[in-house]
């Protein structure tokens, strides 16, 4: 299968990124690591006649602070973000995402910023992207703007990015003490899978190391976009860690959850296992936030 002809772009800057998708509008596409782009050109499902590749722009491959955030650069990639030791405390949850992704070699192409972009329901560093309260920050021809990432997905392969904007940067709340975090992912094989099921959790507890401040559990591959559980969020919130209260927020994050059957389950298994997950993976951050 050979690629269709396109001209490749270069800009050094976000403004000059900009002007390129402007002259070009929808025959453009920006491309970063390639492992979903090259693989719909490929298989033709998509001809842009123009891509803009964003290596030329300094400052989208590292992760910075702003007032109180951190700025993850979407070009950074699985691997680097997978080993990144700038992500601890709840933060960690995004490293243990990308290291559940794809194999090495993906791993070692795939951007945070593609895995966000595509949009995809099991996204291994979008369901742990929502548990941090990420927000994506956009820059287009009307301007920067920022919106939370529970907002930015609409549907598979769907997203609130609109003609001509490029992602810049995700925030994310600088991690704070006594946090952790946890990731579970059951795929039908053990490699190189897309989620049946994803789950990531974050716990920040209060300074008696027992009482949970805050919780939140998203879900993937369950609803048409990656989700958080409100329930689960509302069953943990003062609660005291342990098996028991991550029971019941398990069984909530399964009553959130809205998955379909398809050919690689059923709705009711995918719930059953959701509640699986949510207590694996709020154990874990539980271990993690007393630093254990
Ligand atoms: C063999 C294989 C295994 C895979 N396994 C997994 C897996 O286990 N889990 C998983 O989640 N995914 C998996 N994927 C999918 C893919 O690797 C990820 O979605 C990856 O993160 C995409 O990133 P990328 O940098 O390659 O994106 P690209 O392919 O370069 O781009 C993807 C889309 O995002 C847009 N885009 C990229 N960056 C920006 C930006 N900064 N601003 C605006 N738009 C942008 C592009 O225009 C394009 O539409 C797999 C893919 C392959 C080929």
């Amino acid at each position: 299968m050979l690629l269709p002809r396109f001209s490749y772009h270069q800009p050094a800057s976000v403004a000059e990124a900009l002007e390129v998708l402007g002259q070009h509008g929808d025959q453009a596409a920006i491309i970063a690591g390639g492992t979903d782009l090259l693989v719909n050109m490929k298989h033709g499902k998509l001809a842009p006649r123009h891509l803009v590749g964003l290596e030329g722009i300094d400052g989208l491959e590292e992760i910075g602070a702003d007032n109180g955030s951190l700025v993850v650069g979407p070009r950074l990639t699985a691997s680097a973000l997978a080993a990144s030791g700038e992500l601890s405390g709840a933060a960690q949850a995004l490293a243990l995402g990308a290291a559940s992704l794809g194999s090495p070699q993906v791993r070692n192409r795939a951007t945070v910023g593609g895995n966000v972009c595509t949009a995809r329901p099991a996204a291994d560093m979008c369901v742990p992207l929502l548990v941090l309260g990420a927000k994506a920050l956009l820059a287009g021809p009307d301007g920067p703007r920022e919106l939370p990432l529970d907002e930015f997905f609409l549907g598979p392969g769907q997203t609130a990015k609109k003609p001509g904007e490029l992602l810049t940067g995700l925030s994310l709340p600088r991690p704070a003490e006594g946090s952790g975090a946890g990731y579970e992912k059951l795929g039908l094989r053990k490699a190189l899978e897309i989620a049946l099921v994803n789950v990531a959790a974050a716990i920040w507890l209060e300074p008696d190391g027992k009482t949970i401040k805050q919780a939140k559990v998203a879900l993937g591959a369950v609803a048409p976009v990656p989700m958080l559980s409100p329930g689960a969020e509302a069953a943990l919130t003062g609660q005291t860690a342990g098996e028991e209260a991550f029971a019941q927020a398990a069984e909530a994050a399964a009553t959130d959850a809205k998955p379909i059957s398809d050919h690689r389950g059923s709705a009711q298994y995918r719930r059953e296992v959701v509640q699986v997950l949510t207590r694996r993976a709020l154990g874990q951050a539980w271990q993690a936030a007393l630093g254990q």
